[in-house]
């Protein structure tokens, strides 16, 4: 494994050696993904331009929508107080994410760039509607996080981009956000499935106004199930409508056969895990009600 490792200290110089290095570069941010790949020989950048030193990438903006820096680690998240509330399937995800020297150093950024579809953070931020903003040398531009990964390990960056933020909204009124992750093992395990959800719920705490559902490792690319979504939209939340937003979600899935798990114990936890996420969410805006 050679390369030549680059530590720029600005976001400008970063981006300058993203434009020149192209194909044969890499940006490092906790390296739990990349270093790894890289001993694995699935890629041989020529060039490792290490993140480290470019400072306000690691910053956490909450006040009403909310901006993460790239370089926000998954400790971060579970750390943050105003995550804590209705947006707790942030710290629900991160923090079981690997063990904890991959939290001390893993990021948000990286989890999404690596575009691993059994990633842990991923799903809950497609629930949250997040967008992701790239710089290069053309300048910014921002996507949907939906529209940004494209499938296993690929993204709709460009290898000169550097991946600067994500955002989302604060959340409206009665809403709630809930993850769930199974897994073979508690720590150090990626996910045999992952289920996001967020809900926001009418005045009488009965009907669901908004749904988001979001699956992790069942498909080429982190998926959100948005005929379950469409289906629960302005319905009652019962036992049965979240079983039959469970069956949707199910039917949207294309999950394959591992060492982790056969493709049919996929589905069985993806319709057993998604009637939960959403009860949960269900539970947590009735709390801050009452
Ligand atoms: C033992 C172990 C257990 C793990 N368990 C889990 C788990 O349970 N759940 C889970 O989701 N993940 C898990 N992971 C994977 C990994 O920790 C996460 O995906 C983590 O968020 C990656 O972040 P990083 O900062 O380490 O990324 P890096 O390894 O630094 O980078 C990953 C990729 O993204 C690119 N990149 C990083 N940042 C940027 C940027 N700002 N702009 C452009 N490109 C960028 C890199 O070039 C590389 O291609 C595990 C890893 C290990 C080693």
């Amino acid at each position: 494994m050679s390369f030549e490792y680059h530590e720029p200290t600005s976001l400008a110089e970063a981006v300058a050696l993203g434009a020149r290095f192209g194909d044969d570069g890499r940006f490092l941010a906790g390296g739990t993904d990349l270093i790894i790949q890289m001993h694995r020989g699935k890629l041989r950048p020529r060039h490792v331009v290490s993140l480290h030193r470019v400072s306000g990438l690691d910053a956490i903006d909450a006040n009403g929508a909310v901006r993460l820096g790239a370089l926000v680690t998954h400790r971060a998240l579970e750390r943050f107080p105003a995550f804590q509330g209705r947006l707790r399937a942030l710290v629900e995800g991160a923090e079981v994410v690997g063990g904890h020297q991959v939290r001390n150093v893993g990021t948000v950024g990286g989890n999404i760039v690596n575009a691993s579809p059994a990633a842990d953070v991923v799903p809950v931020l497609l629930t949250l509607d997040a967008s992701v903003t790239c710089l290069g040398p053309g300048g910014e531009r921002t996507l949907r996080l939906e529209d940004f990964l494209i499938g296993s390990g690929r993204t709709a960056r460009r290898p000169d981009e550097l991946l600067t933020s994500v955002r989302f909204a604060g959340l409206a009124p009665r809403s709630a956000t809930a993850f769930l992750k199974a897994g073979r093992r508690r720590a150090m395990e990626i996910s045999v499935v992952c289920v996001a959800g967020r809900l926001t719920l009418d005045a009488s705490g009965e009907r669901c106004l908004e749904a988001r559902i979001a699956l992790g490792a069942v498909a080429p690319r982190t998926l959100r199930a948005h005929e379950a979504e469409r289906f629960l939209e302005q319905r009652a939340l019962t036992a049965e409508t979240l079983r039959e937003a469970a069956r949707l979600a199910t039917a949207a899935c294309q999950p394959i056969s591992d060492v982790r798990a056969s493709a049919r114990y996929r589905r069985l936890l993806v319709e057993t895990l998604v009637p939960r996420v959403l009860a949960r969410c269900v539970e947590r805006v009735r709390e801050q009600a009452s």
